[in-house]
C-alpha cells in the first residue's frame, strides 16, 4: 500500500469534489429546531469553547472546523450504540449533516459546545488521526479486531471534501491488514472506492450505509441535511456492485412512527434490492438533550404518542429492551424473507472465517 504525505488541512487538500448533499429543506420541526440540524454551512459562528482554546478554527463551507491532534485514534464503542463493534475510529467529532436525532450530540457538551445548536456548525477535526491510527494498529497489545469508522460524526460528512482524512485512514488499515467497517450516510464514500478495493485485497472491508426508513417525508423532518434514502441505497448498490460488501444499518427506527410492518418491510425490501449484505436494526436512542428536544417535538406534532414514549423510555436513553428485541426479531424475519445476508455469509466464509461478526 502506498503511503501518503501528511495532509489533514483544507489548504493541503488539493482538488475538492463538488458537494453532493440533499437540498436544505425548511425544517418541519418548527422555530426551535436545533440550529444546523440539516443546514450545514448556515450561520456557523467562530466560537471556540474554552476546552479547545488555542486550537485553529478554520471556516470550511460555513462550518467552524476546530483542528486538534488526536490523543487516541481507536476508542471503545459504547454498547448502547447498538453496533456489533467494540472499537471505533472517528476522524470527526460533530457532524455538519446535523440529524436532529443524532445520539452523538451529547459529546459536544464535554467540549464546552452546545449539543443541539453547535453540533452541526462546530466540528472537531483530528488532523493527524491516520498517523495516530498507524501507531495504535502497530502496537503489540492491539489484537487486530474489526474497527468501525465514523462513530462521533460521519466520516464522509461535507468537511471531509476539504480535509481528506479518510484516504489515509483507509491506507493505515490496509497497511496493517486490519479489518474495518465504514459507517456513513454520504455518497462521498464513493470517492474512495478504488482505495477501498485495494484495501479489500488484503483485509476485510465493509461499508454500512445508514437508512432508518425510506419515507422521504420523514427524512425531511429529522434528517434534512442528509441525502435521500433512495440516494443512500444507490450508494449501497454501487459499493456492492464494485465488490465492496455494503450493508444497511437501520437507524433510527422511530417507535410508533417508522416501526410498523409497512415501514420496516419497505426499508428491508429496498435494502435487499440494493444488494445489502446485512441489515442491523437500531431503535432511536434518546440521550439528554436529544430527549428533551424530541419529546418537545412529539408534544407539538404527535401529542397522542407522548405517554407511550414516556413509558418506552422510562429507564433512560434506550427504549424498553423487550420492545427493541421485538423490532430486531421483526427485522431479522424480514431480512431472511428477502434473502439478505446469504451472499454475505458465502463471502465471509471465503474471505476470513476466523473473524466473522454476527450481523442479521
Ligand atoms: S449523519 Fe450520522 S453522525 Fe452525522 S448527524 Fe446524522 S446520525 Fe449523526
Amino acid at each position: 500500500m502506498r503511503s501518503e504525505a501528511s495532509s489533514g488541512s483544507p489548504k493541503a487538500a488539493g482538488v475538492r469534489l463538488p458537494a453532493e448533499r440533499a437540498p436544505v429543506q425548511p425544517s418541519l420541526l418548527g422555530p426551535d429546531a436545533p440550529a444546523g440540524a440539516g443546514a450545514p454551512g448556515c450561520g456557523a459562528e467562530r466560537h471556540v469553547p474554552r476546552p479547545l482554546a488555542g486550537r485553529r478554527a478554520v471556516p470550511v463551507d460555513g462550518v467552524t472546523c476546530l483542528e486538534v491532534r488526536a490523543r487516541t485514534a481507536i476508542d471503545r464503542v459504547p454498547e448502547a450504540e447498538g453496533l456489533p463493534y467494540r472499537w471505533g475510529v472517528s476522524p470527526y467529532r460533530g457532524c455538519a449533516i446535523g440529524c436532529a436525532h443524532c445520539a452523538a450530540r451529547p459529546g459536544h457538551r464535554h467540549l464546552g459546545l452546545d449539543p443541539m445548536r453547535e453540533f452541526a456548525t462546530h466540528v472537531v477535526v483530528k488532523t493527524d488521526v491516520a498517523d495516530r491510527l498507524r501507531r495504535e494498529l502497530a502496537a503489540p497489545r492491539w489484537q487486530g479486531e474489526a474497527v468501525a469508522v465514523g462513530i462521533t460524526g460521519d466520516c464522509y460528512q461535507p468537511v471531509e471534501e476539504a480535509y481528506r482524512l479518510m484516504p489515509r485512514v483507509i491506507r493505515a488499515f490496509a497497511d496493517a491488514g486490519n479489518p474495518f467497517t465504514v459507517l456513513t450516510k454520504s455518497p462521498l464514500v464513493l470517492r474512495d472506492l478504488d482505495l477501498l478495493r485495494e484495501a479489500a485485497q488484503v483485509t476485510r472491508v465493509e461499508v454500512l450505509v445508514s437508512v432508518g426508513f425510506v419515507d422521504d417525508r420523514i427524512r425531511r423532518v429529522v434528517e434534512p441535511g442528509a441525502v435521500t434514502p433512495q440516494r443512500r441505497l444507490e450508494v449501497c448498490a454501487a459499493l456492492n456492485e464494485a465488490g465492496i460488501p455494503c450493508g444497511v444499518v437501520m437507524t433510527p427506527i422511530l417507535p410508533l412512527i417508522t416501526d410498523s410492518t409497512d415501514h420496516l418491510q419497505a426499508t428491508v425490501r429496498r435494502a435487499a434490492e440494493a444488494g445489502a449484505v446485512s441489515v442491523i436494526p437500531v431503535v432511536l436512542r434518546l440521550p439528554t438533550p436529544v430527549r428533551e428536544w424530541y419529546l418537545g417535538w412529539l408534544e407539538r406534532e404527535h401529542p397522542g404518542l407522548l405517554p407511550r414514549y414516556r413509558a418506552l423510555y422510562a429507564h433512560g436513553p434506550l427504549a424498553d429492551a423487550a420492545y427493541r428485541e421485538r423490532v430486531a426479531a421483526h427485522v431479522r424475519a424480514l431480512a431472511e424473507m428477502y434473502g439478505i445476508g446469504r451472499s454475505a455469509r458465502r463471502w465471509r466464509r471465503r474471505r476470513s472465517p476466523a473473524r466473522q461478526l454476527a450481523l442479521v
